[in-house]
């Protein structure tokens, strides 16, 4: 079966690390260790894909993904898009390749730097997440059950984050997380990483450390889309 999944971000403009907390209540699994993840590092893996948004099982891209800008006249979220691009495929090749391509049809993941009107006009499917609320970004990804994404898009509201470019670059790197596969958020403050629930003043706009670590994880080649967490214990023990 084909299904839509919505994941959207709030950003508030400061770290309030304790507030809402009931969104990310997160029971962790029995720790498992690999041999280049610690139980912590696979812990908080687990929980931004396997237990994420109550699914189960990993979910990732194909291995070749075509990503087209929606009609952007920022400059410099373009040319962070194409670094981004860069530094994934440098991560992660042939594992996953990226490429930007300039014909929408050809796409595979939209890119939208605009306003909530103007993406809503073109994505009406994520009114419903998007309309009256504070959020500033959003990832609306198309999966199969076996945790195939076979498509989707980005949103950075860039009219409601103003001039605060560094916001805008925080968010972009957010959401490309998420439509990696990385589906939900970690509750962990032990990692410094663009997947915390909410943004962590001054704005990240790199990718940390564990962020490429987790990268390295869900696209290991032993890692398959569709794994359950049993399948993907055994295999990431020897990982
Ligand atoms: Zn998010």
């Amino acid at each position: 079966m084909r299904r839509e999944l919505l994941i959207w971000l709030v950003v508030l403009a400061s770290c309030k690390k304790g507030n809402d907390l009931s969104r990310g209540i997160y029971e962790p699994p029995a720790p498992v260790t690999g041999k280049n993840y610690s139980a912590a590092e696979i812990t908080s893996f687990k929980q931004i894909t396997l237990k994420a948004a109550g699914y189960g099982v990993i979910t990732r891209m194909p291995r070749e993904v075509s990503i087209y800008i929606v009609d952007s006249s920022f400059g410099y979220m373009n040319r962070e898009m194409d670094s981004i691009i860069s530094e994934i495929n440098t991560l992660l090749s042939p594992n996953l390749v990226l490429r930007r391509v300039p014909e929408r049809s050809a796409a595979f993941l939209q890119a939208y730097f605009t306003d909530q009107a103007t993406y809503l006009s073109e994505q009406p499917s994520a009114a419903p997440s998007l309309e009256g609320s504070s959020h500033l970004g959003l990832a609306k990804m198309y999966y199969e059950d076996e945790g195939i994404i076979f498509g989707g898009s980005i949103f950075v509201d860039m009219a409601r984050t103003g001039s605060d470019s560094a916001q805008q670059l925080f968010i972009l790197h957010h959401e490309i997380m998420h439509s990696l596969g990385f589906l939900g958020h970690t509750t962990s403050t032990q990692f410094y990483t663009v997947m915390f629930y909410y943004a962590v003043t001054p704005f990240m706009t790199d990718y940390s450390d564990f962020d490429r670590k987790m990268m390295k994880l869900l696209y290991d080649p032993a890692i398959r889309s569709g794994m359950t967490e049993g399948e993907f214990d055994e295999v990431v023990k020897g990982l």
